[in-house]
């Protein structure tokens, strides 16, 4: 096992890391901007090194400064978390470059899935479902884009294939349309993601996003730990997230668990990571690969018992996969309910000092923030501050001890998304389960 492990985050997911590398004996090191110095996790850790001013570029995105820390503190690997240079294959080879251990899959994996061109192809050769679609880049020719839009039938949806974080995206209903989409699509890839490559979709019209953790050793032995349901979103953000994802029939499901596994072994796999599907009329089509932990793992660990990050950090050290498949085993149900700093009307982030700050609890209650009474929360981030997390032995139970736990709980001093949380568990519709990734858009629009 790992010796000590330099934690390249922030917020929540940084102490996460860091309970996860004590619970092996770990020793750990924190790096921080200077606008994070207060932060929980600084305190908790072995050591500390403070790596750059308030802007991530300076800091959590410094590459040579995360590398000259390890250095110094005598690290031998890296937990990237999620967001930052978690999915970034540069940072992950000169981590291997400069001889230390980059807690993830090879910068390879990473690249070959951060593209989304070839991510697909690679799925659909592991016999993974893919969404109808051009196969490849779109030619830059707007008669041949036109052929395949009919090809593959209105609506499309236009994708950069460097695309990340719900950008570069963008829907054509119609064939008149569609080249100036296709050309603004390229413009505004080129300039967020560097690249221009932008590929073709058949734009599903009510589906659900459901997606499969899956966990695996690089050495030819990959598991799944079931599903995750992300519907609700906003601007293709994740807001409410539960596990498994409710009504959906278990052969269905097998199928694509299988093939995910399959496809593990077969790109050498190696870490957590999670396949996300888009899921209509009792079809799956795979959309992307995140190589990486993600921020809904919690409601995985509370439906499999399993501790997600502890067995990302074993893999990545060399270790064999502890478990088998056959020791997953599904406990009840789980939800998790996002908690943002920001403005409940407008979205905008609220920042500032956090006055009072009285987190839920009992059974089935897990709560995975940074914060504490005085703490200030800082402008230059995300604005998410909190993670509430409940199980039980059946949804309506979970669902329950969320409304509780949300009425449990009070964040004085900034503006949060606590009230819409409350609303969306209580919903009619969200409580049946179910609901599509436009839902909760248009109960916005509605208000
Ligand atoms: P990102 O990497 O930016 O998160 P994704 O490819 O994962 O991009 O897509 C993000 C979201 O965009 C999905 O969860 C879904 O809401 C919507 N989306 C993406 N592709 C399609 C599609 N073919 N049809 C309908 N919605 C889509």
């Amino acid at each position: 096992m790992f010796d000590k492990v330099l934690i390249a985050n922030r917020g929540e997911i940084a102490l996460r890391i860091l309970r996860a590398c004590k619970a092996l004996d770990i020793k750990t090191v924190a790096i921080y901007s200077k606008a994070d110095r207060d932060l929980k996790h600084v305190r908790l850790a072995d050591e500390t090194v403070c790596i750059g001013p308030n802007s991530s570029a300076e800091s959590y995105l410094n590459i040579p400064a995360i590398i000259a820390a390890m250095e110094i503190t005598d690290s031998v690997a890296v937990h990237p978390g999620y967001g930052f240079l978690a999915e970034n294959a540069d940072f992950a080879e000169q981590v291997q470059k400069s001889g230390y251990t980059f807690i993830g899959p090879d910068p390879e994996v990473i690249r070959l899935m951060g593209d989304k061109v070839s991510a697909i192809e690679a799925m659909k050769k592991a016999g993974v479902p893919t969404v109808p679609g051009s196969g490849g880049p779109l030619p830059e020719d707007e008669n041949a884009c036109l052929e395949i839009a009919e090809r593959i039938g209105f609506p499309v949806i236009i994708k950069a294939a460097a695309g990340g974080g719900g950008r570069g995206m963008r829907v054509v209903h119609e064939p008149e349309a569609l080249w100036n989409s296709v050309r603004v699509t390229k413009t505004e890839a080129k300039a967020a993601f560097g690249d221009d490559t932008v590929y073709m979709e058949k734009f599903l019209q009510n589906p659900r996003h459901v997606e499969v953790q899956v966990m695996s050793d690089g050495q030819g032995s990959a598991i799944h730990l079931y599903d995750r349901d992300c519907s609700l979103q906003r601007r293709h953000q994740k807001v409410l997230e539960e596990a498994p994802a409710p009504g959906i029939p278990d052969e269905i499901k097998n199928e694509v668990f299988n093939a995910c596994t399959n496809a593990c072994i077969e790109i050498g796999y190696r870490g957590a990571g999670t396949f996300e599907f888009l899921y209509e009329d009792g079809g799956f089509y795979f959309i992307e690969m995140n190589t990486r932990i993600q921020v809904e793992h919690p409601v995985t660990e509370m439906v499999t018992g399993i501790d997600l990050i502890q067995e990302q950090i074993n893999v990545c050290a060399g270790n064999k996969l502890r478990y088998k498949q056959e020791d997953i085993k599904l406990k009840g149900h789980a939800f998790e309910c996002r908690i943002n700093a920001e403005d409940p009307r407008t979205f905008m982030p609220s920042p500032g000092k956090v006055q009072k700050y009285h987190p839920p609890g009992g059974l089935g209650v897990r709560v995975d923030s940074h914060l504490y009474g005085g703490y200030s929360v800082p402008p230059y981030y995300d604005s998410m501050i909190a993670k509430i997390i409940t199980h039980g032995d059946d949804r309506r139970t979970a669902l329950k001890r969320m409304e509780i736990a949300l009425d449990e709980l009070v964040i004085d001093g900034i503006k949060t998304n606590t009230d819409l949380q409350k609303e969306l568990v209580r919903d009619k519709a969200f409580g049946e389960g179910g609901v599509n990734i436009h839902y909760l858009e248009k109960k916005l629009a509605a208000k």
